[in-house]
């Protein structure tokens, strides 16, 4: 972190945010990994959107910052009733700073024009679309631990601000890490979960997620289920 930062911070009352282990000279990405884990994310929960949005953007607290293009923040009505929420961004993510964008995003939105609902960000049908991780994984693999510990605090910040009626996840690894379980995706669809955010208990349904249903064109019927459940869970809770 640079003092212009430090110095920001520290106006706005979050300072100090870190606290170097030793004396050795850091460069911004160590000095940003050795913050304690909890007072980073004390640090992103007090942040309004607009500066979440320049800490995703500039974050450094873990490699994918070294291959990123950019960052991928999310998409979407700020006040949606539905936040969904998929893995993490893929090349043309990456390349456009936007998250679904690629052939998954586009069975996504048609997903969504099916329920009358969207991603344009306009109207009260307009969802609110983030990923558990805000930069590419390269090739595409897995997220590994770290980074997800890294990157939650932005993610929970985010529902915290969205104050979504409902989230559905999608896909095995989004699921897992919300819900903080290892259980498979198939014993997780077709019930409604709960997680406390905030303070806040918000009912999660769980679902396939669109790059999987487009190699396995049979379990969309099973998505469509999903997305049937999404929307009575919504008008009992
Ligand atoms: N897959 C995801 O999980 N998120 C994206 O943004 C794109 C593909």
């Amino acid at each position: 972190m640079d003092i212009r930062r430090a110095q920001l911070w520290q106006a706005m009352g979050l300072g100090p945010i870190y606290r170097l282990r030793s004396t050795t000279t850091h460069t911004p990405a160590e000095a940003e990994a050795a913050l304690p884990v909890a007072d980073r994310a004390a640090s992103i929960a007090r942040l309004e959107w607009n500066e979440l949005g320049q800490e995703v953007a500039r974050c450094r607290a873990c490699s994918l910052c070294e291959t990123r293009k950019q960052t991928v923040f999310g998409v979407g009505n700020a006040n949606a009733e539905w936040m969904l929420i998929g893995e993490a961004p893929g090349a043309e993510e990456d390349a456009r700073g936007e998250p679904f964008v690629g052939q998954a995003g586009r069975l996504l939105d048609n997903m969504l024009a099916s329920i009358g609902m969207s991603r344009d960000g306009q109207t009260p049908k307009s969802v609110y679309i983030a990923n558990v991780l805000k930069c590419r994984p390269p090739g595409n693999r897995n997220p590994q631990p770290d980074e997800v510990s890294r990157c939650e605090p932005f993610l929970l910040r985010q529902i915290e601000l969205v104050h979504p009626a409902l989230i559905v996840v999608m896909g095995r690894f989004a699921a897992q890490s919300l819900l903080g379980t290892d259980a498979s995706i198939a014993s997780l669809r077709g019930r409604p979960h709960r997680i406390n955010v905030a303070g806040r208990q918000i009912p999660v349904v769980v679902t396939y997620h669109p790059a999987y249903l487009l190699r396995n064109l049979i379990d969309k019927e099973k998505s469509w289920a999903d997305l049937c459940l999404a929307r009575k869970v919504h008008a009992s809770d």
